[in-house]
């Protein structure tokens, strides 16, 4: 194996976020020969994790446990992962373009002196050297790009680049890194999150969002009710939250999350540009608003004209008998 790149694993709640899985099989197209080694940083016993890698395709995982590793911070986690790196001295590193990416990377790289091509949803490996594709212009364009330097760094967008399948025979080398992360400034005592459940909106297949013509908290019902009928999560435009229909954790668009499901429904959403910078890459899109006339209709896949209040019941019943 000529080269090794790196690919971090991000762990939520105990669990390996889907991303990561996704982030080996961007290493795989960048370099079918290379070793894949993993990376999962936490306070617990990392063995589930570092074994749930190999079996998407890491072919070793290097894991370090430490109190300080307990919450993600900058510090603690950068710390950990660049002397994993010093000590690995990898060829290229993959990790997801999620919130805790967006911060870590560009520190990781301004500390490693390279440089980063970061929200990558596809990567052509078919000529000399990988290209790198992201989308810029919020969605309206795509840029490609090549790594010019030794190092490629690349954090790709959640939902992209399909994971391999997960094989539970693979096996592979866990060792765990000894690292003591002390050299850090702010310790997290607690993490109070806001109740949310159910599927990870930024990971979701399938996203039901509804905006301000959804007309009230008690309207969204009736989404939360469709979403779990198909298995996704609720999404919001920013006037939903901004009229206080729901938490702004749901708002999608160019100052809310990025999603790109295979299923994206919009619900009373006219479509303005803000929002559609976060959605519009959603594989198949799904519009149900009364205006014949709303922007939305311009980019969805199926439009459906009709009051949503009339509508969404009607799918519930349809996908429920299925
Ligand atoms: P509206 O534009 O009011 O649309 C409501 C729609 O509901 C209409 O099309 C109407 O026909 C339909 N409707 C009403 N009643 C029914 C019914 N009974 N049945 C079916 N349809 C019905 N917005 C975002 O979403 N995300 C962002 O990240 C974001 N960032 C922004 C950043 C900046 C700097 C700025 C200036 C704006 C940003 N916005 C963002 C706001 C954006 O410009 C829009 O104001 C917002 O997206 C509108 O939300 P909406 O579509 O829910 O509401």
């Amino acid at each position: 194996m000529s080269e090794k790149l790196f690919v971090v694993g991000e762990v939520k709640d105990g669990a390996l976020r889907n991303v990561s899985f996704e982030a080996i099989a961007a290493a795989k197209i960048m370099n079918a020969d290379a070793e894949i080694v993993g990376i999962v940083c936490g306070d617990d016993d990392l063995e589930s994790q570092a074994l749930e890698l190999i079996y998407y395709g890491a072919d070793r995982v290097v894991t370090v446990k430490h109190d300080n590793l307990k919450t993600y911070t900058p510090e603690g986690h950068g710390q950990a992962i660049l002397a994993v790196i010093h000590d690995e001295s990898p060829n290229g590193i993959v990790m997801g373009h999620t919130s805790i990416g967006k911060d870590l990377s560009p520190k990781l790289a301004s500390k490693l002196d390279t440089g980063l091509i970061s929200d990558v949803t596809k990567i052509d490996a078919n000529g000399d050297q990988p290209v790198f594709i992201r989308p810029i212009y919020s969605g309206k364009a795509f840029e490609k790009k090549m790594i010019t330097g030794a190092f490629p760094f690349i954090t790709i967008r959640p939902n992209n680049i399909p994971s391999l399948e997960r094989d539970p025979s693979r096996t592979g080398d866990i060792r765990q890194h000894d690292i003591q992360v002390t050299d850090i400034r702010t310790i997290v005592k607690d993490v109070i999150r806001k109740a949310t459940k159910g599927v990870d909106l930024s990971e979701a297949k399938v996203v039901v969002a509804g905006g301000r013509g959804v007309k009230s908290a008690d309207g969204f019902k009736p989404l939360y009710e469709l979403a779990d009928a198909l298995g996704g999560a609720v999404g919001a435009s920013r006037g939903a939250c901004d009229a206080d229909y729901c938490d702004y954790s749901l708002q999608i668009g160019q100052t809310g999350k990025v999603v790109t499901p295979d299923l994206y429904i919009a619900v009373g959403i006219s479509g303005a540009i803000q929002h559609l910078a976060g959605m519009s890459n959603s594989k198949v899109i799904v519009a149900i608003n009364k205006d014949p006339e709303a922007n939305i209709f311009n980019i969805a896949d199926y439009g459906i004209v009709g009051d949503l209040f009339e509508v969404i019941p009607l799918l519930i019943e349809e996908i429920n008998k299925v």
